[in-house]
């Protein structure tokens, strides 16, 4: 999946689950893929909708609304 990954300023190989070169202190950032935002994004919307008591939010949103 990941290959090696190479210091671009010692040429240190550098492991794939290092963000720092251990040998001259260069920050390497990871390169993330695209889909990582979304991902993350629906992961926080499904602990959302897990933990939210939808029953409660509906009833305090009802209540909220001054009533005409
Ligand atoms: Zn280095």
């Amino acid at each position: 999946m990941t290959k090696p990954r190479k210091c671009p300023k010692c040429a240190t190989e550098i492991g794939v689950d290092e963000d720092i070169c251990y040998a001259c202190g260069e920050n390497v950032p990871f390169n993330h893929p695209w889909y990582i935002m979304p991902l993350g994004g629906l992961i926080v919307l499904g602990l959302f909708w897990l933990l939210t008591d939808f029953d409660a939010l509906i009833q305090y949103v009802t209540q909220s609304i001054p009533d005409k």
